[in-house]
């Protein structure tokens, strides 16, 4: 299977240099040149099959060309090795609980998925070192140094925020070493990013040291998200729901996630539609209402993993639907939900039904209350555990949140940073030490 570019301007390449690439020469984001189709008896057997097990056929039709299907299994199967529960909160709505890996996110997922396949690509190759460089304002560090831990031919560098950044969230890549090195950056999250973008830009860096991205630009990031989306699907049927249904409500800030989940259905998953679920960043909704799309900078709320002013992944959902707003507006619908309604929806569902919401899941389950029609099952992702959350969610629900066993394992690490100032130079000289 070769790799396009969104814009167009760029060679296709294998999935081996779409990975190691992250981002096209030409600023576009890589596609599958086409979207496999599942048989017809998998979608009969999906309801009986595990989720290493379903991820292992999904992950041979996208990437059986290119990996040899023995290493695939494997890896997917290594990829895939925390629960991803189904659970009803209430008559018709059910949550996706994608919090129960290391990290307590959804981006466990595809962290640990692409942190294997790099690692298969880097077989035989003893003296290849890929350098991964994320900035993050907390989730995405975690997830990607803790999928990257120990992968053998890759090195990752955090940078994050000095003194911006949780103390939770701080624990979860500052204690790991080995591979892993956080770089405290003096300055803000947009500084981390500038850097990282810079070096990309770099050309005597990228002559010396091979550099990739692990956020969702990365095809072996955002195409295993789609697993899951399957293993709802068979959880919910396999529950009795009815299976032309199931309405997917994804709480959405780059875009990753939903794209992974509108692809599945391409590949032949009956979701009957889609809700992409946005906080005060509202572009997409915006974009949905009016068709035309207008980047801003972001606003900072209590969904703060959704806080994305330009969503990277839009390109790729315009792709999808070969830029026809129409096709996008009749299999995607949006809203927006501002702090105040985000809180107020968690201190509600808590009341109503017992379920804890981080507030991230709990602008999906807003959407869900509000847009669910007769006879549809809605299934919202929980994409982070809510005591990632502590603060917020104690304070605005007044309910104590114990923090769960492995997150509390990340407080007794010894913290080891590098700090370093806002300025390029200072990276770079530091990347070249390496
Ligand atoms: C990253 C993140 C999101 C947004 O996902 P996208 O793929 O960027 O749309 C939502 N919730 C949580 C908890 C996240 O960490």
């Amino acid at each position: 299977m070769k790799y396009r570019s969104t814009t167009g301007k760029a060679p296709e390449v294998s999935l081996e240099e779409a990975v190691v690439k992250g981002l096209a020469p030409d600023r576009g984001l890589y596609m599958p040149e086409r979207i496999p189709s599942l048989p017809h008896d998998f979608f009969d057997r999906l309801p009986s099959m595990s989720l290493p097990e379903m991820a292992s056929e999904i992950a041979e039709a996208l990437f059986g060309e290119d990996v040899d299907s023995e290493a695939l299994k494997a890896l997917t199967v290594d990829a895939m090795n925390f629960p991803i529960p189904l659970v009803k909160v209430k008559d018709g709505v059910y949550s996706l609980e994608l919090f129960h890996g290391p990290t307590l996110a959804f981006k466990d997922v595809g962290a640990r998925f692409m942190a294997r396949l790099l690692g298969y690509f880097n077989r035989g190759n003893k003296d290849r070192m890929v350098n991964v460089l994320v900035a993050t304002s907390g989730d995405t560090g975690s997830a990607v140094a803790n999928g990257f831990l120990g992968v053998e031919g890759v090195r990752v560098f955090v940078l994050y925020p000095k003194g911006k950044v949780s103390p939770i969230q701080e624990v979860q890549f500052t204690t790991l070493g080995k591979n892993i090195t956080a770089l405290e950056i003096e300055g803000a999250f947009d500084d981390c990013q500038n850097l990282v973008k810079q070096a990309f830009l770099d050309k005597e860096l990228n002559e010396s040291m091979m550099l990739t991205s692990a956020n969702s630009i990365n095809v072996a990031r955002f195409l295993p998200q789609m697993f899951y989306y399957f293993y709802a699907w068979a959880q919910a049927v396999a529950s009795g729901t009815d299976p032309e249904n199931i309405v997917m409500c994804v709480p959405s800030g780059n875009f990753g996630n939903i794209t992974a989940g509108l692809i599945a259905k391409r590949m032949g998953l009956p979701i009957k539609r889609f809700i992409a679920a946005n906080n005060a960043n509202d572009i997409f909704y915006r974009y949905l209402c009016s068709g035309e799309y207008i980047p801003c900078a972001s606003i900072q709320t209590i969904a703060n993993a959704m806080d994305v002013g330009d969503p990277s992944n839009f390109a790729r959902v315009l792709d999808l639907y070969s830029h026809d707003h129409g096709a996008i507006y009749a299999e995607i619908s949006g809203c927006t939900y501002s702090d105040a309604e985000i809180g107020e929806t968690m201190k509600n569902a808590l009341e109503e039904t017992g379920y804890v919401l981080d507030p991230h899941g709990a602008v999906a389950y807003r959407a869900l209350e509000e847009q669910l029609k007769c006879g549809e099952t809605g299934i919202f992702l929980e994409t982070a555990h809510p005591a990632k959350f502590k603060e917020t969610v104690e304070r605005i629900t007044g309910k104590k949140l114990d923090i769960p066993q492995r997150l509390a394992a990340f407080m007794s690490g010894k913290k080891q940073t590098v700090s370093l100032p806002a300025d390029f130079d200072a990276f770079k000289t530091f990347l070249l030490s390496c």
